[in-house]
Formats: C-alpha cells, sequence, structure tokens
C-alpha cells in the first residue's frame, strides 16, 4: 500500500501490483460514485416534468384553470423535454450495445456538413443566428450516419448557446492525410473549471440553463465516442462571452 519510493527494492514488484490494484479500485469507486449520481440525474428529470404535467392537467380537470392555448403549449414544451430525454438515453443505449461498430465508406464531409445545416437551418428557423458552411471537397473513410450525428450535436450546441445576433460557422478542410471539422459560434462560451468535463456524459455547465435549453448533457459525449472510434481527435478551446471553437480531426 505504501507509494514507490517507501518500498524495499526487494517487494517493488509486489508493492507495483498493489499499487495498480488501488488504481483499479479507486477508479471503480469513481465509476459506482458516477452511476449513482446518474441516476439520480436521470430520476430527477424525468420527475419534474412528469409532476408540471400531472399537477396541471388535474388542475384542468377539476376546472380550477381553463386549459387556454398558452397553458397547453406549456405542457406540450414539457413532453417535448420528456420525449428528447428518452430519445438521448436510447441513443445512449444503443451506442452501448453497438459498441459502437461503425461501418466505413467513401464520403465528402464537406458534403455532409451542407446537408445537415441545412435541415439544421429549417429546425433554427426562428432564431436570429448566422449559419454558413465554409471548405471544399473533403473525401475521407467514414460512417455517414455517425458523422451527421457528430455535426447535428456540435452544431445543436452552438445554436442552443448563442444568442440572437451571433454567428456559428462549420468549416470543413482536408490535408494530405486528415480532415477537419471545425465549429465556432460567437456564443456564451464555457467556464475554464467546466473545461474538463464537458465531455463526461450528464455534465452540463449549469443545469438550470441547460434545463431551459432542453439539453440533458450527453451531446458532447456521443461526439467523443464517435471521434474515438474513428480514431479522431477532439478539442475545444472556449472563451466565456465570447465563443467557443469545438475542432474534430479525423484520419482520411
Ligand atoms: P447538453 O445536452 O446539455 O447540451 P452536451 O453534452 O452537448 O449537453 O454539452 C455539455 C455542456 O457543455 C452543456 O450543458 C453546455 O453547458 C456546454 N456546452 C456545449 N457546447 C457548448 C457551446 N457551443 N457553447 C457553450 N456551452 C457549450
Amino acid at each position: 500500500y505504501g507509494s514507490r519510493a517507501t518500498c524495499p527494492s526487494t517487494t517493488l514488484e509486489i508493492c507495483e501490483l498493489s499499487e495498480t490494484i488501488n488504481a483499479l479500485s479507486e477508479a471503480l469507486d469513481i465509476q459506482e460514485e458516477l452511476r449513482k449520481r446518474l441516476t439520480s440525474d436521470i430520476a430527477h428529470e424525468l420527475r419534474t416534468p412528469i409532476t408540471t404535467l400531472q399537477s396541471h392537467l388535474e388542475l384542468m380537470i377539476e376546472g380550477i384553470w381553463q386549459a387556454d392555448p398558452e397553458r397547453l403549449e406549456g405542457l406540450l414544451n414539457e413532453t417535448s423535454r420528456l420525449s428528447n430525454l428518452v430519445c438521448d438515453l436510447s441513443k445512449i443505449a444503443q451506442l452501448e450495445r453497438e459498441q459502437l461498430i461503425i461501418s466505413l465508406e467513401e464520403l465528402d464531409l464537406h458534403a455532409l456538413a451542407i446537408q445537415v445545416v441545412e435541415t439544421i437551418k429549417s429546425e433554427y428557423y426562428k432564431k436570429e443566428v448566422d449559419l454558413v458552411v465554409e471548405g471544399e471537397l473533403a473525401l475521407m473513410m467514414g460512417d455517414a450516419l455517425k458523422l451527421k450525428q457528430v455535426l447535428i450535436n456540435l452544431l445543436n450546441n452552438a445554436l442552443k448557446y448563442t444568442p440572437k445576433g451571433g454567428a456559428v460557422k462549420v468549416a470543413v478542410h482536408a490535408s494530405e492525410t486528415d480532415v477537419a471539422l471545425v465549429v465556432s459560434d460567437t456564443g456564451i462560451g464555457i467556464p475554464a473549471k467546466d473545461m474538463p468535463h464537458i465531455f463526461e456524459r450528464f455534465y452540463r455547465v449549469d443545469k438550470s440553463r441547460a434545463r431551459q435549453s432542453g439539453g440533458v448533457g450527453i451531446g458532447l459525449s456521443i461526439v467523443k465516442a464517435i471521434v474515438n472510434a474513428h480514431g479522431g481527435q477532439l478539442e475545444v478551446r472556449s472563451e466565456e462571452q465570447k465563443g467557443s471553437v469545438f475542432t474534430v480531426r479525423l484520419p482520411k
């Protein structure tokens, strides 16, 4: 159990072994702790909209409240939150089940980005944020569906966390060996203390801020898993109130 410096040389191997066992059991404890936290987070996330729906519907049935359009819209938003959460959870389950098997095909990441941006533009048509794609042909071997998911998650975040009047840019460039995908925004940014954790499952910088925007904190963990499965790398730079830049580098 002692540190290596206090071990006599004859027992060094045993010491090393016990260090490894200690490190492993610490890692397992952290894993277990994380799992417990996640379960209570999920329960909380599910409970809030369900309670709101229940109490509002009861009040309406008892005639205490009118079922006016504004209230009904509020309830509809709660059901959207529930369905987003269930959708995210099923994505995690699917990723775990498939152990992230990716099926490679030749694709042009720039064309894929244009496709995704077109779809997203129609979803965010009310949001006054400038959304552009830059770059050129970027041929690579990749899993088109999963890389679309990467683009969707990064763009959803960029748009969610960028206020009116801001700008979101997707740039795709190919070098001889890699393809780089850069999603940048002029949004609220990420505090430095949160940066090491944002790729963890269910981690949100500010629960109330994320809840308003409908996020549960798994978008980036999915991005990371997909990028890793492609043998790629993921980097982020961010400054509060200035914006964030997410860079994905994928081997061709
Ligand atoms: P969520 O579903 O909450 O958006 P993510 O895993 O996608 O979860 O992101 C984790 C956290 O990182 C978010 O809650 C948010 O606070 C922060 N974040 C992610 N992308 C951005 C961004 N482009 N600008 C500001 N904050 C971001």
